[in-house]
């Protein structure tokens, strides 16, 4: 039968039904405005193969599966500006001290939550691996390069699942003595994967020849539509109650962030969506809490732990070089990147830390508050697409 959800999310106090209704009513569509805007479209990201695990066995050859970069007039002309401001090489120049326009406008208006958007690299996510200060990256335009299937499967696949899912402390993840902590952690990351399915089975390759797209509910009742698999579905709604509620926490800052691409009509119609979501009513009556982070590291050991869960979100985000893909990994490293700001936001400031590691000023770069923010419109997406392909195929089955 198709996966029927009920009750309580589990790690969450929000029920399936709620959370199902205020995101195709309230959430969803915001969100699918605001990925359009110039601001939100622009994902900067190295798409080089520099795969730490594996020789390197060739780049992506699949038809589907190339990325083009952005022509370079694209790119809003205040990025550019910014980049070439914080290139390496100019360091000690005094262009490297000086506040892009974007941080200037920023501070003067957000005193209090001091929180800025920088470009580029200007603030450290400790659940990010980086070291590639020089690396070439590209500007993508998220919307001429659509998640969808891509025909990257197999072996090449698995061994990245794989990896991601093999290291120990993901064992007997589901089991009630594992700490939630952990579980927390592997359910964001297999939320992420139930979407990634999703998005295959919504936009799947149909006719090789006539190059038709459309669903595959066959591959969605495989993947995410049977009893089997239902707690991937649930980890599903786990990661977008995660990600919402990071979003909301990061709304005072959010909301007052110059959204400067150089188009004042555009940026100013991007304010209004970005305030719209974090202050929507609907969210705040259906799902007060959608997660409550004050309930984590509060063990003896939760520093060392999230150490631990540290080192390990590390090797996810090397994992990514080694997707055999460009848009997989494109898709990937976006939606890595977006979980790793949303525990940054959630995990970093002194309401949750007990005091001992807290920043006391949290700062989301830019690209963290695209990734965090396109994340989150991948995952209201996903939980529309499970929706409507169960219904599909309880129909199916009732009409043979
Ligand atoms: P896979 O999805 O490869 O799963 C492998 C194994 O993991 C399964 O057998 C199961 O045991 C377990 N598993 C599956 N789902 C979950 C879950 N939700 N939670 C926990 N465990 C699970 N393909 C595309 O067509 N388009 C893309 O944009 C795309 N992006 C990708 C991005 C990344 C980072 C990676 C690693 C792969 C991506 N792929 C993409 C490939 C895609 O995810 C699948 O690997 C591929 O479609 C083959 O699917 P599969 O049915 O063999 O199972």
């Amino acid at each position: 039968g198709t996966c029927q959800l009920s009750g309580t999310v589990r790690d969450c106090s929000c029920e399936y039904a709620a959370v199902e209704r205020v995101n195709r009513e309230a959430v969803l569509p915001v969100l699918k405005e605001l990925v359009r805007q110039p601001f939100f479209r622009y994902f900067k990201v190295s798409l080089y193969c520099d795969c730490p695990f594996w020789p390197d066995d060739g780049m992506c050859v699949l038809r589907d599966c190339s990325v083009c970069p952005c022509e370079d007039h694209e790119v809003p002309a205040p990025w550019k500006a910014a980049d070439s401001a914080s290139t390496p090489g100019c360091e000690g120049s005094p262009r490297l001290e000086e506040e892009s326009a974007v941080d200037r406008r920023m501070d003067a208006s957000t005193k209090e939550h001091l929180v800025s958007i920088r470009g580029w690299r200007g603030f450290n996510n400790p659940w990010m691996h980086e070291d590639e200060s020089d690396v070439d990256y590209s500007y993508i335009n998220l919307l001429m390069n659509p998640e969808r299937y891509t025909g990257y499967k197999g072996e090449h696949a698995h061994r990245i699942w794989n990896l991601i899912y093999s290291q120990s402390c993901f064992s007997n993840i589901m089991d009630p003595e594992t700490c939630t902590e952990r579980r927390v952690f592997y359910r964001l990351i297999s939320g992420m994967h139930s979407s990634i399915s999703a998005h295959i089975a919504k936009e799947y390759l149909l006719d090789e020849r006539g190059g038709r797209w459309g669903p595959n509910l066959a591959l969605f009742q495989e993947r995410l539509g049977n009893e089997g698999v239902r707690e991937r579905v649930e980890n599903l709604y786990f990661a977008y109650l995660f990600v919402l509620r990071a979003a909301l926490k990061a709304g005072p800052l959010l909301k007052e962030a110059a959204y400067d691409t150089g188009s004042p009509l555009e940026d100013a119609q991007t304010s209004e969506l970005v305030r719209k979501l974090v202050d929507s009513q609907a969210v705040k009556e259906a799902c007060p809490v959608p997660f409550d982070e004050g309930r984590l590291w509060k063990g003896e050991d939760g520093e060392e732990l999230k150490r631990q869960l540290q080192a390990h979100f590390h090797n996810i985000t090397k994992a990514m070089e080694c997707v055999g893909c460009e848009k997989c990994k494109l898709w990937g490293k976006l939606q890595i990147l977006g979980i790793a700001t949303s525990l940054k936001v959630l995990f970093s400031a002194e309401d949750c830390t007990g005091g001992q590691t807290a920043e006391p000023q949290l700062r989301l770069e830019r690209n963290e508050v695209i990734a965090m923010l396109n994340l989150l419109e991948r995952l209201a997406v996903s939980i529309e697409v499970v929706r409507e392909m169960s219904l599909e195929l309880a129909d199916s089955a009732r009409h043979p």
